[in-house]
């Protein structure tokens, strides 16, 4: 099984049976359900930064509690060394120590993740897991999982809408108790954008909505109408993340839509796109223009997320044309013509432009004549 995948098999190169290295977690899961794992951890019961060393290739990244991350020959994998976590408070990081491969599996999220396999072949796994797996079952380890860690309701809703698994009863009501205020903003900020990014957003993030409301704000739509239409409206420069989070946020209050995405860590200019594309599906007079300048009008500024967002057929024609058209001359041309420097420049190259895409202008000599004849006014 593990053969079979390059990555494993660079494993098995790498280290003998015995050296007390194991594929754990996520991986073992996809290989056991025949998917192709996205990425390998390794937990090794012992030294990690000899390990990693032994894998070859180049080790990115590593820290004091014992992990590293190796790329090597178009592999990724990250090592840990088997430990054992306690939680001093809820939602509080971890206190971590070395511990054995059976400890490492107890602190893990749910039974289909708590899983070794050694490379000798042998599973190790927690009680349950194997049976979870067959049915497609997500349950947590023990009672109080969600109150050391609140943000594994993300990781419950993002693995039920990847794998297409139920939650189990008792999970699924100790889900519903969990606190999220317990865990920072940005914790939770990034596992939302996990969740923006799985194959399916909006079913990843309904999961995690009826696994428990705390954790999505007021107003906030998990299955927005018209998202599948807007991302097929999204060219390749547009961000499908933060299109997604826009239509399901166009219901939120303005102000606590901002307070929200500055809680959950994003960047000023994601947190500004996003406000402005919810803002602009709401009321947008793109679709009441009747002509290609009053289309450019109502769009221009605006990202190209807004508007998809929006939608329509005056929507696809600025994003695949219009927004392209460029005119032949430049501002330097105006200037030559004794235009004085300053904002009537811009004006009239802008009213030039929108002739042009109202067809009433074409090449170089009728724009030049087309923005000198302007009273700029
Ligand atoms: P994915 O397919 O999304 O990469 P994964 O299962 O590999 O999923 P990672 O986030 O890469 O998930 O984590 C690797 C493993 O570490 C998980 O399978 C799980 O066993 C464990 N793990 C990660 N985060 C947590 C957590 N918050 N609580 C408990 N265990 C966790």
């Amino acid at each position: 099984m593990l053969r079979a995948d390059p990555c494993g098999a660079r494993l098995l190169s790498a280290f003998a049976p015995g050296d007390g290295v194991h594929l754990v977690g996520g991986a073992v899961r996809d290989l056991l359900l025949a998917r192709a794992p996205r990425e390998l951890d390794v937990v090794v019961e012992g030294d990690v930064d000899a390990a990693a060393a032994r894998l070859g290739g180049e080790v990115t990244a590593h820290d004091r509690f014992g992990t590293a991350r190796v790329r090597a020959g178009g592999c990724a994998y990250d090592l840990v060394r088997a430990r054992a976590e306690t939680y001093a408070r809820p939602g509080a990081l971890p206190d971590v120590r070395p511990g054995t491969l059976e400890e490492d599996l107890r602190r893990r999220d749910v039974t289909v993740n708590a899983m070794a396999l050694g490379l000798d072949g042998t599973l190790a796994a927690v009680e349950g897991a194997l049976a979870d797996l067959r049915a497609g079952r997500l349950r947590v380890l023990h009672d109080s999982s969600f109150v050391d860690d609140p943000t594994r309701v993300w990781r419950v809703g993002r693995y039920a809408a990847r794998l297409g698994f139920e939650v189990e009863e008792r999970t699924r009501s100790l889900a519903g108790a969990a606190d999220p205020a317990t865990v920072s903003g940005d914790r939770h900020g990034s596992e939302l954008r996990l969740a923006l990014n799985e194959p399916d957003p909006p079913a990843a993030l309904q999961a995690v909505h009826e696994l428990n409301r705390a954790y999505l704000p007021e107003g906030f739509e998990p299955r927005p109408r018209g998202l599948a239409a807007a991302l097929a409206l999204l060219p390749d420069d547009g961000r499908r993340d933060l299109l997604t989070l826009a239509a399901c946020t166009a219901g939120m209050d303005a102000r606590a839509l901002l307070a929200w995405l500055d809680d959950m860590g994003f960047a000023a200019a994601e947190r500004d796109l996003v406000a402005a594309a919810s803002r602009f599906s709401t009321g947008t007079p793109l679709r009441a223009a009747r002509t290609n300048a009053e289309i450019a009008r109502a769009a221009r500024g605006a990202p190209v997320e807004a508007v998809a967002l929006a939608g329509g057929d005056h929507a696809r024609r600025w994003l695949d044309e219009l927004r392209h058209m460029r005119l032949e001359i430049t501002g330097d041309d105006l200037l030559a013509a004794g235009i004085p420097e300053g904002p009537e420049i811009g004006a009239r190259l802008q009213r030039t432009l929108d002739r042009k895409l109202d067809g009433e202008v074409a090449g170089r000599e009728r724009e030049l004549a087309a923005a000198l004849e302007q009273d700029g006014g």
